[in-house]
């Protein structure tokens, strides 16, 4: 395994990070602006974020950097801070972390679709070998590919991720089909976890579709079709537009209870994406710690 794993897998399963986006929202950020820009813009309130997760226990934060691709940053006329946003979203959280916690770059979907012909393999391996490698060099521990539908885009990313010499995280986002066991693209979490290793993944995962429950499942999917150490944070339930805007139902208390069937459906890293909040990781937190304590004893 990856030293960087190692070190933090050697006392059990890890506590990642929660949402990022639902704290911004929080915070002000309007519908359709891009929260990336606030690491220019309000770089003060993305430092908030990180360092309230890791005041909750978080051992992993990520960066706030999702979007800082050269494909989405145009679709946004924001190209030309390519460098500027992803730097600066790493520098934020490293302040964050203060060596707290580690701190893994995060990258998202371009929004074009290679079944289409929009875009090509080579040219999503340049534009991820482009933000990632910038990633590296301001000081990421790791690159984490999040919220991924599709798994040809996916596997471009492992790959030019992997030329940064980090260890590289894959997570799909299962949000789709009759059972929710799909991604958006239908792939299955059987034919990622095959892809994504064989893509040389070093952590395979799942983020963001739905909540806690169905992820249990999945994560044991997981679990049998690959040797990777597992990645999940679910969001905190499906969210009911309120005034427009989305409101999640999953109680803190839910979501930490039910993480204890995530461990014990084979997860190695914990947290929340949409919807889950510093309350969230530190129940998550107290409950980890627990489950390991049992553990020891047993
Ligand atoms: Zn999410």
């Amino acid at each position: 395994m990856n030293p960087v794993f190692e070190r933090l897998l050697a006392n059990g399963p890890v506590v990642t990070d929660g949402a990022w986006g639902t704290m911004f929202l929080a915070m002000g950020l309007r519908a359709g602006e891009i929260g990336d820009l606030w690491n220019l813009t309000h770089p003060e309130r993305v430092e908030a974020v990180p360092r309230a997760y890791v005041e909750a226990g978080s051992q992993v934060i990520l960066t706030n950097t999702f979007l800082s691709n050269r494909i989405t940053l145009a679709a946004h006329g924001l190209a030309d801070r390519l460098e500027e946003l992803n730097r600066t979203g790493v520098e934020i959280s490293r302040r964050a972390a203060g060596g707290r916690a580690a701190v893994f770059g995060s990258i998202g979907p371009t929004g074009k679709l290679l079944v289409t012909g929009e875009v090509t393999e080579t040219e999503l391996e340049e534009t991820y070998r482009e933000q990632t490698r910038i990633l590296a060099e301001a000081g990421a521990e790791a690159i984490i590919l999040e919220t991924m539908g599709d798994l040809g885009e996916a596997v471009c990313a492992v790959r030019a991720s992997r030329e940064t010499g980090l260890p590289v995280v894959a997570c799909m986002a299962y949000s789709s089909g009759r059972n929710k066991d799909r991604t958006m693209m239908g792939v299955t979490p059987e034919q990622a976890a095959e892809a994504l290793t064989e893509a040389g993944a070093d952590v395979i995962g799942a983020n963001c579709g739905q909540g806690i429950d169905g992820y249990i499942e999945i994560c044991r999917r997981l679990r049998a079709a690959t040797d990777r150490p597992l990645w999940i944070k679910p969001n905190a339930g499906l969210p009911e537009l309120v005034e427009g805007r989305p409101v999640y139902r999953t109680s803190p208390e839910e979501f930490a209870a039910k993480t204890v069937e995530l461990l014990e459906a084979g997860a190695h890293f914990v947290g929340g994406c949409c919807g889950t909040t510093p309350e969230f990781i530190r129940q998550v937190a107290a409950t980890v710690k627990q489950w390991k304590a049992r553990k020891n004893a047993g």
